[in-house]
Protein backbone atom coordinates (compact mmCIF):
# COMPACT_ATOMS: atom_id res chain seq x y z
CA UNK A 1 0.00 0.00 0.00
CA UNK A 2 1.66 3.23 -0.81
CA UNK A 3 2.23 5.67 1.48
CA UNK A 4 -0.17 7.83 1.62
CA UNK A 5 2.16 11.27 3.23
CA UNK A 6 3.68 10.49 -0.38
CA UNK A 7 0.42 11.81 -2.46
CA UNK A 8 0.93 15.73 -3.54
CA UNK A 9 -2.45 17.35 -2.21
CA UNK A 10 -3.50 18.17 -5.67
CA UNK A 11 -4.20 14.63 -6.39
CA UNK A 12 -5.35 13.63 -2.97
CA UNK A 13 -7.94 16.17 -4.10
CA UNK A 14 -9.38 14.34 -6.69
CA UNK A 15 -9.30 11.00 -4.48
CA UNK A 16 -12.99 11.83 -3.97
CA UNK A 17 -14.07 12.07 -7.40
CA UNK A 18 -12.04 8.99 -8.86
CA UNK A 19 -13.61 7.17 -5.89
CA UNK A 20 -16.78 8.10 -6.54
CA UNK A 21 -16.80 7.38 -10.44
CA UNK A 22 -15.33 3.92 -9.44
CA UNK A 23 -17.67 2.95 -7.18
CA UNK A 24 -20.52 3.25 -9.40
CA UNK A 25 -18.72 1.66 -11.92
CA UNK A 26 -18.18 -1.07 -9.31
CA UNK A 27 -21.95 -1.05 -8.68
CA UNK A 28 -22.69 -1.69 -12.31
CA UNK A 29 -20.48 -4.76 -12.47
CA UNK A 30 -17.62 -3.22 -14.29
CA UNK A 31 -14.02 -5.07 -13.23
CA UNK A 32 -11.80 -2.36 -15.22
CA UNK A 33 -11.52 0.77 -16.65
CA UNK A 34 -9.95 2.56 -19.25
CA UNK A 35 -8.10 5.94 -18.58
CA UNK A 36 -10.05 7.37 -21.54
CA UNK A 37 -12.72 6.69 -20.01
CA UNK A 38 -12.25 7.89 -16.19
CA UNK A 39 -10.76 11.24 -17.98
CA UNK A 40 -13.76 11.69 -19.84
CA UNK A 41 -16.01 11.23 -16.79
CA UNK A 42 -14.04 13.17 -14.32
CA UNK A 43 -12.57 15.69 -16.57
CA UNK A 44 -9.34 15.52 -15.76
CA UNK A 45 -6.58 14.87 -18.47
CA UNK A 46 -5.57 11.17 -18.50
CA UNK A 47 -1.92 12.29 -18.23
CA UNK A 48 -2.76 13.65 -14.84
CA UNK A 49 -4.95 10.29 -14.34
CA UNK A 50 -2.21 8.51 -14.83
CA UNK A 51 0.68 10.41 -12.87
CA UNK A 52 -2.09 10.18 -10.24
CA UNK A 53 -2.36 6.58 -10.42
CA UNK A 54 1.38 6.19 -10.31
CA UNK A 55 1.16 7.31 -6.59
CA UNK A 56 -1.32 4.55 -5.34
CA UNK A 57 0.65 1.68 -7.29
CA UNK A 58 -1.95 1.65 -9.78
CA UNK A 59 -0.21 1.03 -13.48
CA UNK A 60 -2.30 0.97 -16.05
CA UNK A 61 -2.19 -1.94 -18.58
CA UNK A 62 -2.59 -0.99 -22.57
CA UNK A 63 -5.64 -2.51 -23.74
CA UNK A 64 -6.82 -3.00 -20.14
CA UNK A 65 -7.20 -0.08 -18.40
CA UNK A 66 -7.33 0.26 -14.34
CA UNK A 67 -8.40 -2.71 -12.19
CA UNK A 68 -11.65 -0.97 -10.26
CA UNK A 69 -11.55 -3.38 -7.48
CA UNK A 70 -7.99 -2.42 -6.67
CA UNK A 71 -8.59 0.89 -6.93
CA UNK A 72 -11.59 0.89 -4.87
CA UNK A 73 -9.94 -0.84 -2.21
CA UNK A 74 -6.89 1.62 -2.15
CA UNK A 75 -9.39 4.05 -2.30
CA UNK A 76 -11.32 3.14 0.73
CA UNK A 77 -7.93 3.17 2.73
CA UNK A 78 -7.24 6.13 1.93
CA UNK A 79 -10.35 8.05 2.44
CA UNK A 80 -11.06 6.02 5.63
CA UNK A 81 -13.80 4.95 3.81
CA UNK A 82 -14.02 1.80 5.95
CA UNK A 83 -14.83 4.61 8.80
CA UNK A 84 -17.15 6.35 9.40
CA UNK A 85 -16.89 10.28 10.01
CA UNK A 86 -19.42 11.58 12.25
CA UNK A 87 -20.34 15.16 10.99
CA UNK A 88 -22.47 17.95 12.47
CA UNK A 89 -24.08 20.47 10.89
CA UNK A 90 -24.64 24.15 12.15
CA UNK A 91 -27.68 26.27 11.61
CA UNK A 92 -30.81 24.68 9.86
CA UNK A 93 -31.76 27.26 7.65
CA UNK A 94 -32.29 26.65 3.87
CA UNK A 95 -29.20 25.39 2.76
CA UNK A 96 -28.87 23.46 6.32
CA UNK A 97 -32.03 21.60 5.86
CA UNK A 98 -31.14 21.00 2.32
CA UNK A 99 -27.91 19.00 3.62
CA UNK A 100 -30.18 16.95 6.39
CA UNK A 101 -32.36 15.96 3.36
CA UNK A 102 -29.52 14.63 1.07
CA UNK A 103 -27.76 10.77 1.51
CA UNK A 104 -24.33 11.64 2.26
CA UNK A 105 -23.40 8.05 2.32
CA UNK A 106 -24.37 6.79 -0.83
CA UNK A 107 -20.78 8.16 -2.19
CA UNK A 108 -18.69 7.66 1.10
CA UNK A 109 -18.88 7.21 4.68
CA UNK A 110 -19.38 11.00 6.02
CA UNK A 111 -23.02 10.69 8.30
CA UNK A 112 -24.73 14.46 9.52
CA UNK A 113 -24.66 12.73 13.17
CA UNK A 114 -26.92 15.37 14.73
CA UNK A 115 -27.68 19.57 14.14
CA UNK A 116 -28.04 22.76 16.21
CA UNK A 117 -30.11 25.88 16.00
CA UNK A 118 -30.81 29.11 17.77
CA UNK A 119 -33.95 28.63 16.40
CA UNK A 120 -36.61 27.51 19.07
CA UNK A 121 -39.07 26.35 17.01
CA UNK A 122 -36.52 24.04 15.12
CA UNK A 123 -34.99 22.57 18.32
CA UNK A 124 -36.22 18.93 18.84
CA UNK A 125 -37.03 18.31 15.16
CA UNK A 126 -36.56 15.36 13.11
CA UNK A 127 -35.14 16.21 9.95
CA UNK A 128 -33.86 13.68 7.24
CA UNK A 129 -33.48 11.13 10.49
CA UNK A 130 -31.36 14.05 12.26
CA UNK A 131 -32.51 15.33 15.46
CA UNK A 132 -32.20 19.33 15.76
CA UNK A 133 -30.67 19.98 19.40
CA UNK A 134 -30.11 24.01 20.58
CA UNK A 135 -26.74 25.69 19.76
CA UNK A 136 -26.65 25.99 23.70
CA UNK A 137 -26.10 22.54 24.26
CA UNK A 138 -23.26 22.11 22.15
CA UNK A 139 -20.51 21.06 24.30
CA UNK A 140 -22.69 18.54 25.76
CA UNK A 141 -23.89 17.23 22.67
CA UNK A 142 -20.31 17.15 20.42
CA UNK A 143 -19.33 13.90 21.61
CA UNK A 144 -17.37 11.60 18.61
CA UNK A 145 -17.94 14.01 16.31
CA UNK A 146 -14.78 15.04 13.71
CA UNK A 147 -16.36 17.46 11.23
CA UNK A 148 -19.14 20.48 11.15
CA UNK A 149 -20.45 22.01 8.31
CA UNK A 150 -21.57 25.71 8.98
CA UNK A 151 -25.15 26.82 7.41
CA UNK A 152 -25.78 29.67 9.92
CA UNK A 153 -25.28 33.67 9.36
CA UNK A 154 -21.97 35.25 8.66
CA UNK A 155 -21.89 37.27 11.27
CA UNK A 156 -22.06 34.20 13.93
CA UNK A 157 -19.81 32.01 12.35
CA UNK A 158 -16.48 33.25 14.25
CA UNK A 159 -18.20 32.47 17.54
CA UNK A 160 -19.52 29.16 17.13
CA UNK A 161 -16.54 28.28 15.26
CA UNK A 162 -14.39 28.88 17.81
CA UNK A 163 -16.86 27.02 20.41
CA UNK A 164 -17.09 24.46 17.79
CA UNK A 165 -12.97 24.09 18.31
CA UNK A 166 -13.19 24.03 21.81
CA UNK A 167 -15.52 20.76 21.44
CA UNK A 168 -12.39 19.41 19.52
CA UNK A 169 -14.02 19.82 16.04
CA UNK A 170 -10.75 19.18 13.75
CA UNK A 171 -12.48 20.14 10.16
CA UNK A 172 -14.99 22.85 8.82
CA UNK A 173 -17.10 23.23 5.88
CA UNK A 174 -17.92 27.11 6.00
CA UNK A 175 -20.59 27.63 3.71
CA UNK A 176 -21.03 30.97 5.70
CA UNK A 177 -19.73 34.61 3.27
CA UNK A 178 -17.29 34.80 6.40
CA UNK A 179 -13.67 34.11 6.44
CA UNK A 180 -12.88 32.43 9.36
CA UNK A 181 -10.13 32.09 11.68
CA UNK A 182 -8.75 28.81 13.25
CA UNK A 183 -5.95 27.86 15.26
CA UNK A 184 -3.21 25.14 13.79
CA UNK A 185 -4.29 21.85 13.16
CA UNK A 186 -7.35 22.25 11.96
CA UNK A 187 -8.68 22.81 8.26
CA UNK A 188 -11.72 24.91 6.65
CA UNK A 189 -12.81 24.26 3.57
CA UNK A 190 -14.78 27.29 2.42
CA UNK A 191 -17.56 27.12 -0.24
CA UNK A 192 -19.30 30.19 -0.88
CA UNK A 193 -21.86 29.44 -3.09
CA UNK A 194 -22.99 33.29 -4.84
CA UNK A 195 -18.97 33.78 -4.94
CA UNK A 196 -19.19 30.14 -7.21
CA UNK A 197 -22.24 31.22 -9.28
CA UNK A 198 -20.69 34.92 -10.01
CA UNK A 199 -17.24 32.96 -10.86
CA UNK A 200 -19.14 30.86 -13.06
CA UNK A 201 -21.02 33.63 -15.38
CA UNK A 202 -17.56 35.44 -15.34
CA UNK A 203 -15.67 32.59 -16.69
CA UNK A 204 -18.57 31.80 -19.30
CA UNK A 205 -18.46 35.57 -20.77
CA UNK A 206 -14.60 36.34 -20.86
CA UNK A 207 -13.27 32.60 -20.96
CA UNK A 208 -15.71 30.92 -23.33
CA UNK A 209 -14.99 27.07 -23.99
CA UNK A 210 -14.71 25.95 -27.24
CA UNK A 211 -17.50 24.24 -28.75
P1 LIG B 1 -29.84 29.75 4.64
O1 LIG B 1 -28.74 30.78 4.68
O2 LIG B 1 -29.37 28.41 5.09
O3 LIG B 1 -30.62 29.71 3.40
P2 LIG B 1 -31.97 31.05 6.04
O4 LIG B 1 -32.05 32.18 5.09
O5 LIG B 1 -33.14 30.16 6.19
O6 LIG B 1 -30.78 30.10 5.81
P3 LIG B 1 -30.26 32.31 7.98
O7 LIG B 1 -30.67 33.58 8.57
O8 LIG B 1 -29.14 32.31 7.01
O9 LIG B 1 -31.55 31.60 7.45
O10 LIG B 1 -29.90 31.33 9.18
C1 LIG B 1 -29.56 30.00 8.96
C2 LIG B 1 -29.94 29.21 10.19
O11 LIG B 1 -29.00 29.51 11.23
C3 LIG B 1 -31.32 29.53 10.74
O12 LIG B 1 -32.04 28.34 10.95
C4 LIG B 1 -31.05 30.26 12.04
O13 LIG B 1 -32.03 29.99 13.02
C5 LIG B 1 -29.71 29.66 12.45
N1 LIG B 1 -28.94 30.50 13.39
C6 LIG B 1 -28.86 31.83 13.45
N2 LIG B 1 -28.04 32.24 14.45
C7 LIG B 1 -27.58 31.11 15.03
C8 LIG B 1 -26.71 30.83 16.12
N3 LIG B 1 -26.11 31.78 16.82
N4 LIG B 1 -26.49 29.53 16.42
C9 LIG B 1 -27.08 28.53 15.73
N5 LIG B 1 -27.90 28.73 14.71
C10 LIG B 1 -28.16 29.99 14.35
Amino acid sequence: MADQSKIPQATAKRLPLYYRFLNNLHLQGKSRVSSKELSDAVKVDSATIRRDFSYFGALGKKGYGYNVEYLLGFFRKTLDQDETTNVALIGVGNLGTAFLHYNFTKNNNTKIEMAFDADKSKVGQEIGGVTVYHISDLSERLKNVQAAILTVPGAVAQQITDELIDSGIKGILNFTPARITVPEGVRVHHIDLAVELQSLVYFMKHYPVDE
